[in-house]
């Protein structure tokens, strides 16, 4: 990474340059729309850079990178696309998302969900949820996720396991197996993180749905009423087994048919809670 081109620019890009490229591509490949992207120097090439400048570099998929080098696509075309990218004209930046094993397991905030059917459900939507597989994929479960930002606006959905970002939104970052959405500099409202054949992440949501604010993070995951006053609050590490997780109906916090071990749930007054067992915990109502 270090090694510097014969006018002694290392491959180092500042984040503020990367953000730059992120927004002028529309989050997206500017050829095709796909979501996981590299930053390309378009023209001139790095070895030919005197710097890193945000107006000729730009959002390349794997496929388009490989084709632009190999000569398949031409410069002109990608500086074309480069003024009228993919995602801002067609289709928000998107892509695949392998999930799908025997058990399926979703960890929100630190808290660890084995084969949920839903882990939030809002007066009968759920927010995010896991499908059976369909016949003709009978391996591969579906997930479906939809993530608002602190505002109440959509900022990312999975549709059957293809995500697709909100180009509105001030940052969409792809890294690995991570994707970090931010709301402003420095302020992230969504972080999420794919580990095909074992689990789906979300390291940190801040999210506005349907007048209710849910929060996850390393520190637990909590869910306020329009008011401000918590709902629910679930406690870090734990481990819960069930169908439905946390299902709010008309301002009642409803906990049915649960297997749940080594957590604390603290609550509000309006919380159902019933037919559940518990190993190593309790709850902490009203
Ligand atoms: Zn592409």
């Amino acid at each position: 990474m270090s090694d510097k081109n014969k006018n002694g620019l290392t491959r180092y890009i500042p984040e503020n340059v990367k953000r730059q490229i992120r927004k002028n591509s529309y989050f997206g490949c500017v050829i095709c729309g796909t979501g996981i992207c590299t930053i390309d120097h378009v023209d001139p090439e790095f070895h030919e850079c005197k710097k890193h400048d945000p107006e000729k570099m730009t959002l390349l998929c794997a496929s388009c990178h490989d084709k632009k080098t190999r000569g398949i696509i031409g410069v002109k075309t990608v500086k074309n696309a480069m003024k009228s990218p993919f995602c801002k004209t067609k289709n928000s930046p998107s892509d695949f998302l392998d999930f799908g094993n025997t058990e399926p397991k979703i960890q929100f905030g630190n808290s660890l969900f084995i084969k949920p059917k839903s882990i939030i459900t809002i007066n009968g939507e759920s927010i995010l949820s896991i499908n059976e597989p369909k016949e003709d994929n009978e391996n591969t479960f579906l997930l479906n996720a939809i993530f608002h930002d602190p505002n109440g606006k959509e900022a990312f959905r999975i549709d059957d396991n293809i995500w697709s970002g909100n180009i509105d939104n001030w940052d969409i970052e792809t890294k690995g197996k991570t994707i970090t959405i931010r709301s402003e500099k420095g302020s992230i409202l969504l972080q999420i993180e794919n580990i095909p054949e074992d689990k789906f992440i979300v390291h940190s949501l801040s999210m506005l749905y349907k007048g209710y604010f849910i929060q996850a993070d390393d520190d637990g995951v909590e869910i306020m009423t329009p008011s401000g006053k918590t709902m629910i609050f679930l406690d870090k590490g734990h481990t819960v087994k069930g169908d439905i997780m946390i299902n709010i109906y008309k301002d009642t916090t409803i906990m049915d048919s649960l297997e749940m071990s080594n957590l604390t749930i603290k609550g509000g007054s309006n919380i159902i809670i019933s037919n559940n067992t518990i190993t190593d915990g309790g709850f902490e109502i009203g």
